[in-house]
């Protein structure tokens, strides 16, 4: 069993390029965090698997990208002007929103940066119905960045100031809201099995009424267990009609729904689903952490599915003072690149090296160009033209080589 720390996590993730500490040669930026190369395809990777399955694959669904900053108005009315605070020590209360002005002189107004990226969806509903006219029940889909300022950041990017959540409204007949909740809820576990989250990690935990946000009726978190111990990774609350019911009290403008079948005029009742990617990608970090012993050496890898991992497979000539092997290894990359972007080209050090640097970043395969790939019976293994246009493929897991032709190559990796 391998015991994962913090400190390995991090120090992984900071030496092959997942994430680094926000504006480090400054001395950082308490709460921030800079997603490096590989950071960012295991994000959106995450990212692009959730909108497909939850946006793209669905007929209930709609996507949104609103803006970050919103008229403030739109805080107020969700309460979160008056209520997204956190107790301070000497047990004032201190609203995690940030300020920032938009405008110039007398003109300028105070705005907030979204707690949430929900408020967008909320202030948008009416136009989405007016274009589509969605029969109920339906969701509204958004990824975005929201903004916390943390009295306390701390875990690594479990609690930052700026994080990215994947949220869903999914809006429902007022006695039709405990499916949809239990819906979601198991849509939950079944993203994290999707993705390779290991489920005897995750619990999912009743909220308390005391512990549940201003706007919910009901709550579920699903949590994780992080070497931290064993906290939120994603919530579920029921909002009831409170959202849509505030805004158009204080927008003044209607935001019922006409149900066409029945006649019946309502505000929609609301389920939400919201998954934060950070921690997504540090539950992700920790289920996939792995160390063993290969061939008589330690080594460390993440066991990632290749449905998450940044790197699909890389491709090494097998010496790269070779220039008959490079090109031959140069031909296969620029190949499996048309159809799978998520290839990296390796020639540095020996192979021995480049295994253990593509175990680390969770590389399902390695692919080897050498002589007997050339089909030379002078070089290689001596079998010469048999094993012409073959390679080596090597699974990371169990450090097995296969021999496999390079036609073959991109249906296997797929
Ligand atoms: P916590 O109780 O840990 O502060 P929360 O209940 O305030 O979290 P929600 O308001 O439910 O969090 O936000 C939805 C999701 O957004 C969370 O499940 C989490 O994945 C993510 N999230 C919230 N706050 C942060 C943060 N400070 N840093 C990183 N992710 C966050």
């Amino acid at each position: 069993m391998t015991e994962v720390t913090m400190d390995k996590i991090v120090s992984l993730a900071k030496r092959r390029g997942f994430i680094y500490p926000g504006s480090e040669i400054y001395g950082g930026l308490s709460g921030t965090w800079d997603y490096g190369p590989l950071g960012v395809e295991l994000k959106n990777n995450i990212k692009n698997l959730w909108w497909r399955i939850f946006v793209q694959d669905r007929d209930d669904m709609l996507g949104l990208d609103a803006a970050i900053v919103m008229n403030p108005d739109a805080w107020r009315a969700s309460g979160h002007v008056a209520g997204f605070a956190d107790p301070l020590e000497n047990g004032k209360m201190f609203n995690t929103m940030f300020t920032t002005s938009v405008g110039t002189g007398v003109d300028a107004i105070t705005v907030y940066l979204r707690p949430e990226t929900a408020g967008g969806i909320f202030v948008n509903f009416k136009n989405v119905v007016d274009s589509f006219h969605p029969k109920l029940p339906f969701g509204i889909a958004q990824i975005g960045k929201a903004f916390r300022n943390e009295i306390a950041p701390r875990d690594f990017v479990f609690r930052s100031r700026e994080f990215e959540q994947l949220e869903i409204e999914y809006f429902v007949r007022p006695t039709e809201w405990e499916k949809a909740f239990g819906e979601w809820q198991k849509n939950q576990i079944i993203f994290a099995e999707t993705i390779g989250l290991a489920l005897s990690h995750i619990k999912q935990v009743e909220v308390s009424p005391e512990d549940r946000a201003h706007y919910s009726k009901q709550s579920v978190d699903t949590e994780f267990v992080y070497p931290f111990g064993q906290k939120e990774l994603w919530g579920l609350a029921y909002r009831t009609d409170y959202d849509l019911a505030a805004h158009a009290e204080a927008s003044g403008v209607d935001l019922s729904y006409l149900d066409e079948i029945t006649g019946e005029r309502f505000i929609p009742h609301v389920v939400e689903p919201s998954f934060g990617i950070d921690r997504t990608v540090l539950a992700l970090l920790v289920s996939a952490y792995a160390e063993d012993a290969l061939g008589g050496e330690a080594r460390t890898y993440l066991k990632f599915n290749s449905a998450v991992a940044p790197v699909k497979a890389a491709v090494f000539p097998l010496l790269k003072n070779k220039p008959e092997l490079v090109a031959k290894a140069r031909e296969v990359y620029g190949m499996l690149k048309k159809d799978i972007p998520q290839i990296m080209w390796d020639d540095n050090g020996n192979i021995g090296k480049r295994y253990r640097r593509q175990d680390e970043i969770g590389t399902p395969y390695c692919i080897t160009i050498d002589f007997d790939t050339l089909g030379d019976p002078s070089t290689g293994s001596g079998q010469g033209s048999s094993l012409k246009d073959t390679i080596t493929i090597r699974n990371r897991d169990t450090g097995e080589q296969e021999r496999v032709s390079i036609n073959s190559l991109a249906s296997r990796i797929a």
